[in-house]
């Protein structure tokens, strides 16, 4: 399963929830699959989303899921223990984790070699962190919805991405559609 596919597997579940997706390929592919407007597609801020996330999440009671890359927590690792000691009920960290900068050419990252960031979310002080397959990402993340435990998510999966054309939303109208969804 590639991230692609992933994330073709988690739409379904991420209708009532309000979704950072990071930027890049990403967000294109989420655009591609199903653009809703509770879907926030990052267009800078490269390495954020989770802290994006995070920050909204301590703002709102609706679920708040950041579909992130192992890339882009690589480049922010801090943002883990922000999230540990904040640990809102309705925020879940989704680590779309391929072992590539899947927006920049596959370049292979840390996470193919030596570094596990289930680990480092752990030592950051996540309480429920949890590696799975791309194919068991679908169930555990409705588990963990249902349950509101707030979790990091980290889903193994294969390097590739789908040539698509970048996203044709002007970034007012993303943001004022998505601040819509955040107040209904
Ligand atoms: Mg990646």
């Amino acid at each position: 399963m590639n991230r692609y596919q992933l994330i073709e597997s988690l739409v379904p579940i991420l209708e009532d929830t309000l979704v950072i997706c990071n930027i890049g390929i990403p967000s294109q592919e989420l655009f591609s699959i199903c653009d809703r407007d509770n879907h926030f597609y990052m267009l800078g801020s490269m390495g954020l989303c989770s802290s994006i996330g995070l920050g909204l999440s301590l703002t709102t009671k609706k679920s708040v899921i950041a579909l992130e890359g192992d890339g882009s927590v690589l480049m922010n690792l801090g943002s883990l223990a922000t999230i540990a000691n904040r640990s809102p009920e309705n925020f879940v960290l989704i680590i779309m984790d391929n072992g590539s900068y899947g927006s920049t050419g596959d370049q292979a990252t840390y996470t193919s070699e030596s570094t596990s960031l289930a680990m480092i979310a752990r030592g950051a002080g996540c309480d429920n962190v949890i590696e799975c397959s791309g194919i068991d990402t679908k169930e555990l993340l409705g588990d963990v919805l249902q349950q509101r435990v707030p979790s990091v998510i980290v889903s193994k999966i294969d390097p590739g991405s789908q040539p698509l054309p970048v996203i044709p939303l002007h970034p007012i109208i993303l943001r004022e559609r998505f601040r819509s969804s955040i107040k209904s």
